[in-house]
């Protein structure tokens, strides 16, 4: 469904599970990607970014400010699909596919705890290897080539938008995984080194509010401009979606 600037899949987790499996063991090989706010609306102003998304295998919707708008668009997404939702169950689906994983992203100490948990969690899971994101440009080509060498078939790039899928796209011949996947801060929830939202505030599209409480510094600029970006061009979709509909009932 285009949405904004954006082609979205209809999906629910379950779906984005079942397509990591054909992916891992015999589809097409490449990325998927979680569009929040944020990158929706960073689409807008970096066609780089755009180009990435659109080449994507699967396009998940993570932000319920997003799965609104399809509603009121008329053609519902069916859930709000998040990164940090995935990272279990698409281990699952490496685990089930014999396919193992590569973690890159987030500090050595948040990343090593990740790979603890999600090997008490999933102990069948291969994890060919892991890495702070935080390695100078000088070391990227050594990165890539443990990645490649690791043999992984299913990586985790948590580096941050748009830094993760430029490196996902610059090294995608040479990082030899079938499915890739930019994941932003995921391994911070997910190990507690960021704390997350109470899932009340996740279903009411507060997320927003909760992060920015916890990094008012960092993110008061970004959510102001995103925030009020979003809330500009949904209006204008909204407007437009009314105004043929109208149109079509009067002609
Ligand atoms: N990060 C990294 N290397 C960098 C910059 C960021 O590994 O050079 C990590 C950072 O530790 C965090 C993630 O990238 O885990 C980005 O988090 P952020 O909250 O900005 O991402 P978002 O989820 O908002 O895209």
């Amino acid at each position: 469904m285009h949405l904004l600037n954006c082609n979205f899949d209809p999906v629910t987790y379950d779906d984005v599970f079942q397509r990591a499996r054909q992916s891992l063991s015999d589809g097409k090989r490449g990325h998927f990607t979680t569009v929040n706010v944020a990158i929706l609306m960073a689409m807008r102003t970096n066609p780089r970014l755009r180009r990435f998304i659109d080449q994507s295998l699967l396009t998940v919707a993570d932000g319920q400010p997003i799965v609104w708008l399809s509603r009121l668009l008329g053609s519902s997404l069916p859930q709000r699909v998040t990164g940090v939702d995935l990272i279990e169950g698409l281990c699952r689906a490496a685990a089930e596919t014999n396919s193992s994983v590569y973690f890159l992203g987030s500090k050595s100490e948040v990343v090593r705890q990740m790979v603890e948990q999600i090997r008490q969690q999933i102990p069948d899971l291969v994890v060919a290897g892991f890495h702070d994101g935080y390695f100078p440009d000088s070391d990227v080509a050594n990165r890539v080539g443990e990645i490649r060498e690791s043999g992984a078939a299913l990586l985790f790039v948590g580096l941050g938008a748009p830094k993760q899928e430029a490196f996902i796209e610059d090294h995608w011949e040479n990082l030899g995984v079938r499915l890739a996947i930019p994941i932003g801060g995921a391994f911070d929830m997910l190990t507690g080194e960021k704390k997350r939202a109470p899932i009340w505030m996740q279903t009411h599209g507060l997320e927003w509010l909760w992060r920015l409480k916890l990094e008012p510094k960092r993110l008061a600029g970004r959510y102001f401009s995103t925030g009020a970006s979003f809330v500009f061009h949904a209006a204008i979709a909204l407007w437009n979606c009314r105004f043929n509909s109208k149109l079509k009932t009067t002609i």
